[in-house]
């Protein structure tokens, strides 16, 4: 139902609940976030059932050091509205997770093949594949022997999007590549907000507004990355895309 991302230099969590206090109005059955956290290394997440004030209140005495993260708010479409059900959801080594909104149309046949593979699920919803089916592209990606960055994260997304059905925004991120975000869409919307030296994505401008008055749109079937540094966009023959920012005020 709504995304927030980013990636720059100012602490993730403020921005990500004040990104998702703005898509509050679309309602929704749970809220979650994900951050890399910069002391650990490891990607930290926190979810709630209901309103976005039990996500705050769970996090309300909690420290996640960190510039790196994605938020969602959750209308179901696929398993109940549960914790267990809310975004982000993350694979089973912890490393990638992932908010999406939209529906993954083949999501159960992806599933029985990943189960059949020994993967076990926690939720029972479409999203669930995707960070599962990355951190397989991952691994064999892995056994190319390549330095693992944003890129990596990047070609491994697009690998699994090609297997997907349906329409999402898909907002990613990894431990493997602590300061990137890579985020695609098809049918479903997300732009992207340009700050300096950081970046915010979300499914709706009012969660980029308070940031940022300057946008990249991403167009259907684009898939991005981003880092503090700068970002790539690539379409769907995998060709990368140029494009000068506008104006929200345009945009509208
Ligand atoms: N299909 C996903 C789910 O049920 C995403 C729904 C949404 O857009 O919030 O979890």
């Amino acid at each position: 139902c709504g995304i927030v991302a980013v990636t720059g230099y100012k602490k993730a969590l403020p921005l990500l609940i004040n990104g998702l206090e703005k898509l509050e109005y679309r309602g929704y059955d749970s809220a979650g976030i994900a951050i890399i956290n910069s002391e650990t290394k490891n990607v930290s997440c926190n979810k709630a059932e209901g309103k976005l004030k039990n996500l705050k209140n769970n996090l309300k005495n909690i420290e996640i050091p960190g510039t790196v993260g994605i938020g969602h708010t959750r209308w179901a479409t696929h398993g109940k509205p549960e914790v267990k059900n809310a975004h982000p959801h993350i694979d089973s080594s912890g490393e990638v997770a992932v908010v999406q909104n939209g529906i993954i149309e083949n999501y159960q046949e992806l599933k029985i093949k990943l189960q059949k593979e020994g993967i076990v699920f926690n939720s029972d919803t479409d999203t669930e594949v995707i960070p599962h089916l990355i951190q397989k592209e991952l691994l064999a990606l892995r056994q190319l022997k390549l330095e693992s960055n944003g890129s990596t994260l990047l070609v491994a997304l697009r690998n699994v999007i090609s297997d997907l059905e349906g329409s999402y925004a898909l907002a990613v991120l990894w431990s493997g590549a602590p300061e990137a975000l890579v985020v695609a869409r098809k049918q479903a919307p997300l732009i992207i907000g340009l700050g300096e030296g950081e970046f915010i994505c979300a499914s709706d401008t009012p969660a980029i507004a308070d940031f940022t008055k300057i946008i990249l749109p991403l167009e259907d079937e684009e898939i991005a990355l981003l880092t503090p540094l700068g970002i790539e966009i690539y379409d769907s023959n995998n060709e990368r895309q140029y494009r000068n920012p506008i104006s929200l005020q345009t945009a509208d």
